[in-house]
This record gives C-alpha cells, sequence and structure tokens, in this order.
C-alpha cells in the first residue's frame, strides 16, 4: 500500500497493506491512536487503496476512483464524523441513515464503505444501532471507524472489528514521559517559590522553554498543586502530600490565589498561541511579584 506522506508507525502500515493488498480487509475495522486529522486521512487513504482501479501499488491517488475519494464525491463512500470532545454528537439518525444505505446495492464500486470518524462521540443509542449493522453486515458494505482509543467504544462493538493502532505504543508512553517530566518542573518551580529563591524560580522554567505542551503541562501541575495547597490550609484533615504541606505552610492564601490567576491566565494565553519566550518570563518574574507580600509571622 502507498502510505505517501502519513507518516505512521511500521506497524500500522504493515499490518494494513497486508489486510489490502491481499484483499483481506475485514468488514470492519477500528483505526485508534494518533491525532484527529491522522485517523481521518488514514481512513481516507484505505478507502482509495480500496477502490484504486490502477495495478501496482494502491492508492494510485491518480485514477478516478482515488480522485473521487479524496474529493468526497465518490457514490460509495459515506464519511460521517462526530464533533472531536463532543459525545454524542453522532445521532442516532446519522447511523440509521447508514443503515438503510448499507442495504442497498454500490454503485460503481464492489461494495460501498462506511467511514465513521471520532466513532466515541457516539452515545449508546448509536453504538447500539451501529452494532445491529455490524453484527449482520451486508455482503456490500464495509465500515472503518476511527477513534482515539479502543477504551472509547464498546467492547461489544470491538469484538466485531479489526483494530489498527496508528501510532505504536511507544510513541504514546514517550508522550506521557514528556507529561510527566512538564509536570516535574512545574513543582520544581513551585518549591523555588516556596523558598522565596527568584534565580531558583528563573532556572525551574528552562526545561520548559520553546516548548509549549510542557509549558501547558506544568501550569496545569502547579495549579492543580496550590488548590490542594490552599485546600489544606482550610481543611486540617485534607489529603495533602508532602510538597502541597510544604507549600501551604510556606505562602499566605492570598499569594496562593495570586499564582492561581498568574497560571490560568498565563496557560489560556499558551492555548491562544503567544509568544513562548515570553510566557516563560512572565511565569518567573510573576511568581516572583506574587510573592512580595511576606508571609504573616511564618
Ligand atoms: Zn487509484
Amino acid at each position: 500500500m502507498n502510505f505517501g506522506k502519513l507518516q505512521l508507525s511500521d506497524e500500522f502500515k504493515r499490518s494494513l497493506s497486508s489486510a489490502v493488498d491481499k484483499d483481506a480487509f475485514s468488514h470492519a475495522a477500528l483505526f485508534t491512536g494518533g491525532t484527529v486529522k491522522e485517523r481521518k486521512d488514514a481512513a481516507i487513504l484505505t478507502a482509495q487503496a480500496l477502490f484504486c482501479g490502477e495495478k501496482g501499488e494502491k492508492p494510485c491517488l491518480k485514477c478516478v476512483s482515488c480522485k473521487k475519494v479524496k474529493a468526497g464525491i465518490h457514490p460509495d463512500v459515506t464519511v460521517v464524523s462526530g464533533e472531536p470532545g463532543k459525545p454524542r454528537s453522532i445521532k442516532i439518525d446519522t447511523i440509521r441513515d447508514i443503515r438503510n444505505k448499507a442495504y442497498i446495492l454500490p454503485n460503481e464500486a464492489p461494495f460501498q464503505i462506511f467511514i465513521i470518524l471520532e466513532a466515541s462521540c457516539m452515545g449508546e443509542e448509536s453504538q447500539n444501532a451501529l452494532l445491529k449493522i455490524l453484527e449482520e453486515p451486508p455482503e456490500t458494505a464495509r465500515f472503518i471507524l476511527a477513534a482515539r482509543s479502543r477504551d472509547d467504544l464498546r467492547q461489544t462493538i470491538l469484538s466485531r472489528v479489526s483494530v489498527f493502532q496508528l501510532n505504536d505504543e511507544s510513541g504514546q508512553a514517550a508522550g506521557e514521559k514528556e507529561n510527566q517530566k512538564a509536570a516535574a518542573a512545574g513543582r520544581k518551580i513551585l518549591e523555588a517559590a516556596a523558598e522565596r529563591n527568584e534565580f531558583k524560580i528563573i532556572l525551574g522554567t528552562a526545561p520548559l522553554e520553546k516548548d509549549r505542551k510542557a509549558f501547558k503541562a506544568a501550569a496545569e501541575t502547579m495549579a492543580l498543586t496550590l488548590r490542594n495547597a490552599l485546600i489544606s490550609n482550610y481543611k486540617a484533615d485534607a489529603v495533602t502530600n508532602e510538597l502541597t504541606g510544604r507549600l501551604s505552610k510556606a505562602f499566605t492564601p492570598g499569594e496562593i490565589l495570586k499564582m492561581q490567576n498568574l497560571l490560568k491566565t498565563l496557560y489560556s494565553d499558551a492555548d491562544k498561541n503567544a509568544n513562548e519566550n515570553l510566557l516563560i518570563t512572565r511565569l518567573s518574574t510573576g511568581l516572583a511579584e506574587c510573592l512580595s507580600e511576606k508571609p504573616s509571622g511564618k
């Protein structure tokens, strides 16, 4: 199979290629992992490969079928998509339409392909309706589902599909590791703030330079830690760890609130693509400013 510019794991390419090339593509597949766009691109590319009219490596991307699929005008390809982050945005009526259409014979291809992107946006009802089709799929219908994770779909659906993972587990593990690194940086910065050591604060921000994702993860960790510290200020029996306990002693509630506001602003600015270097500077100077008042009697 020709994957063009799509950067996907070797395992995904190998297993999908072997299914498509050997004409062994099962009646229902689920693509997981990757980004919303990568999942969509992989699903469209697969439909192209299944319908490509050229001999040789498929999809050729040049024949009429390939072009029609790409343009979204192939009569035998139906694409529906949920809105990422909006549960139940794939309505049951949409799935019912697919079911009705699936029993009609294809127009020009040997079968019809139904692509359901962001399939996790199907509520209970929609998933049940889809399950009924997958249990007794018409001979002339193939289904490609795409979802962030297999955990987003019900087990009954999973048992009816072949799962293809877009990027290998190590890619996801790497992302997880990055997050942990950023969270650790966030905690270090708070420790430096607790010591009222401006120089250490600046040093602590170094791992977040030129890395917007890490900056956001660190800001999130800091805000959460401060929130716990604030709670432990008021509730003696609150669940705390060593750091939140230390922070609640080191900062006044007023200081914690100021820092929380600062982090909230910086997080939303980071989301809006504010200049990364400025964000770092604003974090270190902002924290120092929050601490200008002397801790009362401590
Ligand atoms: Zn083609």
